[in-house]
């Protein structure tokens, strides 16, 4: 299995990093994104990625909940890291977020868009954070469609329209996690319904979004096995199956290996 979205910088796994990734190894997880939030993250994820060189792999980007009015000075910043490591594989977690606020919007439409300019030109997948803000990120995905290189729209959440109107970008993937084990989610009834196995990365969003039944607890990447366990019921295949899939996506969209 590939965890293709970890916060494994977070201060959460300061004291038992260690531990962490051996139970990841433990369980079969083969290799782990690490994504950037902010200019600080974007450093502490490379200098974890190094320290773990050859499995955990660097992504690097401003999260729209990040984006303030010093968006500009930021981004800059963080571009600067990109040309100098052909470790990182994606430019994320970038997107929009409308949830909790619309302050920043207008900075987080142009955010967003800057990075998405950087993802054509460097020719590097996407790793995209979207919430309540479908319509306007697929607006400006649209305009960049032919020349990116795919990418996951990571934490999947969204009904079957939604799903669908996702998966037209036909190099671009959904990344499924913790959420799918909740007792009411809908989830399992969109993804057998809209979204083929071929169109699926595992991650585990850790620490957040822990899955049933370690619901409520620190996620850690050792769990994305019952987010694979809880596929495979969806799809009626074995775990093996969605392990092997769900890696060669991951491998496939992600340029591992
Ligand atoms: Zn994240």
């Amino acid at each position: 299995m590939i965890d293709t979205h970890c916060h494994l910088d977070g201060e959460e796994f300061a004291q038992d990093l260690e531990t962490v990734i051996t139970r990841a190894r433990e369980a079969g997880v083969e290799a782990i994104g690490v994504p950037g939030i902010d200019l600080k993250s974007c450093q502490t994820v490379l200098d974890l990625c190094h320290r773990y060189g050859g499995y955990c792999f660097p992504m690097l980007g401003l999260h729209p909940e990040e984006v303030k009015s010093d968006w500009r000075e930021v981004l800059s910043h963080i571009r600067q890291h990109l040309p100098h490591s052909t470790s990182i594989k994606a430019i994320g977690e970038v997107g929009l977020d409308f949830y909790w606020s619309r302050e920043f919007e207008h900075e987080q439409l142009e955010a967003f868009e800057e990075q998405a300019r950087w993802a054509v030109e460097l020719q590097l997948p996407l790793m995209i954070h979207c919430r309540k803000a479908q319509n306007e990120l697929v607006n400006i995905l649209k305009r960049y469609k032919d020349d990116l290189l795919g990418g996951v729209f990571h934490c999947f959440t969204g009904n079957e329209l939604e799903a669908r109107e996702l998966l037209s970008f036909d190099r671009f993937v959904l990344g499924i996690g913790g959420v799918l084990t909740f007792k009411k989610s809908k989830l399992p009834a969109t993804l057998a319904e809209a979204v083929p196995l071929s169109r699926i990365v595992l991650e585990t969003d850790a620490p957040y979004m822990a899955p049933v039944p370690m619901r409520g607890q620190r996620n850690e990447p050792a769990f994305v096995a019952h987010v694979c366990r809880r596929l495979a019921e969806v799809y009626g295949v074995s775990e093996e199956e969605v392990s092997r899939l769900t890696s060669e996506n991951a491998v496939r969209v992600l340029g591992l290996k």
